[in-house]
């Protein structure tokens, strides 16, 4: 992505709100612009593979592994806005665990993408049972829409849960319910 054709299309929005390019507030802003949204769309120009970075471990622990509360910053794919939250990742491990960081790298990488929340539930949830190989994975991610909050309805406090069970957690009712219990535990 472009620095430079960025800044020039956020020149020519700004200049289309009626506003002043050359007062003194505005003079860098295309060009901030350009570096926040290359910033915020980062995830475009990861892979998998980057981030895990062959962070993975032999182990024979077979006790469900939850990364709880990661920090969610992302951004729809209807209106550009963010939408801020949390997820909630865990996994049955099948010989190999996760350095735990990784798991919130890879939640960052799909996040800084344009997105909904749906899909970036699947792909989190998809990605940390490619890389694990685990006998299942389980992922929720509670956010909140500035395109909700901001614009439209306006519901300041409407909340958006999505999950997605994959393996264990899809068909053993036990796993499901003890995934669920440390989440709100
Ligand atoms: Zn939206």
């Amino acid at each position: 992505m472009d620095t430079e054709q960025l800044e020039t299309h956020y020149r020519e929005i700004i200049r289309n709100t009626g506003e002043d390019l050359d007062r003194d507030g505005l003079r860098d802003t295309p060009l901030r612009a350009a570096k926040a949204f290359q910033f915020l769309t980062r995830g475009y120009r990861q892979t998998l593979d980057e981030v895990v970075n062959g962070a993975l471990f032999e182990s024979d622990m077979d006790e469900m592994v939850l990364v709880r509360d990661i920090e969610l910053y992302s951004m729809c794919e209807h209106h550009m806005l963010p939408f801020i939250g949390k997820a909630h990742v865990a996994y049955l491990p099948d010989g190999k665990v996760l350095g735990l960081s990784k798991i919130a790298r890879i939640v960052d990488m799909y996040a800084r993408r344009l997105q909904i929340q749906e899909g970036l539930t699947r792909q989190v949830a998809d990605a940390v049972l490619q890389v694990t190989g685990a006998k299942g994975v389980g992922v929720i991610v509670e956010a909140r829409h500035l395109c909700m909050m901001m614009r439209g309805v306006e519901k300041q406090n409407s909340c958006m849960t999505t999950s997605v069970m994959l393996g264990h957690f899809r068909s053993n009712p036990d796993t499901r319910a003890e995934f669920l219990r440390l989440v709100r535990g």
